[in-house]
């Protein structure tokens, strides 16, 4: 992992020992004010903390600020504010992050799914049809966070997850369960390995497309997490290339790939599409109004299949 914490931190004055346990609101003020330095959101991590520990809305936890914390819930909490101070980020503390309205397990084995990748999603669910039985695959799944909106979503669609990583998978799995999510398999392997003789009506993808010297790789939240989901060379180009040129083999006739890029990269990832005999292109910005996903047709996979 590539972790490179900030220097340590004192303990917490609420971590309090044998002494008096405190109300929530006490435990809330003095973990906002602690956050303060280090956090770029410190009312909402000691919330969503506090939640965590004591498994409640926060609504309940606005309504009671006079309940006393058990020692043991102080401990747990103390435990995830000293990580948090030292910069973990919150979804790895709690081990748990919205996504399409999903709540899904994360671990530091996986990306932490991002807003921005609902653009994907929303794009995969205007272009496939909503009744037919489509063939789907999400390749480098993480937490499986694309593969289970779309199952949900679309019960009738049969969606194929895969990632190089089996610690991931075993997250996905999990996420998929969780959800009771049946029109949905696994496959292990390095991009299209897994997917050997299978061609799709949609191939979606969130890859790693950080630039391997990017700065943003040693900064906040993503210093927590893996390397192989975020850095993807020198340019950040080689898993969207590789993505691009053989999606061909992969898609059946009138096929879509679709995939997440950054902000920088749209004219990049635009050429390499048209590079690779793709047409209809499309590009997609966020909510953010940051240029995010391209989509294209392949024209190589449907001159072959006229041909065949
Ligand atoms: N789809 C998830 C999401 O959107 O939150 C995770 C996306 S993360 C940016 C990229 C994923 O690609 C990681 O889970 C990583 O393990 C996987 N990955 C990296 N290299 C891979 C490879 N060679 N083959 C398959 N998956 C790979
Ligand atoms: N958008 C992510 C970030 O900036 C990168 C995700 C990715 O590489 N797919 O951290």
């Amino acid at each position: 992992m590539n972790t490179r914490p900030n220097s340590s931190h004192p303990l917490p004055s609420s971590n309090r020992g044998s002494g008096p346990v405190a109300t929530i609101g006490e435990t809330f003020s003095e973990a906002r004010q602690r956050l303060r330095a280090s956090s770029p959101s410190p009312e909402l991590d000691a919330r969503v903390m506090l939640c965590h520990v004591l498994d409640c809305t926060p609504a309940r936890l606005a309504a009671r600020p006079e309940r006393e914390l058990s020692p043991e819930q102080q401990s747990r909490f103390d435990e995830a504010l000293r990580q948090r101070l030292r910069g973990r980020p919150i979804a790895y503390i709690t081990g748990e992050k919205e996504f399409w309205s999903l709540s899904l397990r994360v671990s530091p084995d996986v990306l932490i799914p991002r807003p921005e990748t609902e653009t994907l999603v929303e794009f995969a669910l205007e272009h496939g049809s909503v009744n037919a039985r489509l063939d789907v695959a999400d390749i480098g799944t993480g937490s499986g966070a694309i593969a289970c909106a779309l199952a949900v979503e679309r019960p009738q669609w049969h969606i194929t997850a895969t990632d190089v990583s089996a610690e991931a998978l075993g997250i996905a799995q999990i996420n998929a369960s969780a959800h009771a999510i049946e029109n949905f398999r696994l496959r292990h392997g390095c991009w299209y390995e897994p997917l050997a003789g299978l061609e799709f009506d949609l191939i979606i993808s969130n890859p790693p497309y950080v630039a391997s010297g990017d700065p943003h790789l040693d900064q906040g939240d993503v210093r927590f997490e893996p390397d192989a989901a975020l850095a993807s060379g020198e340019h950040g180009m080689d898993a969207i290339t590789h993505l691009v040129r053989e999606a061909g083999n992969h898609l059946k006739a009138g096929g879509w790939l679709a995939v997440e890029h950054g902000y920088d990269q749209q004219q990049a990832v635009h050429d390499c599409f048209t590079h690779y005999g793709f047409i209809n292109i499309i590009q997609r910005s966020d909510l953010a109004g940051q240029p995010r996903v391209t989509a294209g047709q392949c024209k190589r996979r449907q001159a072959r299949s006229r041909a065949g």
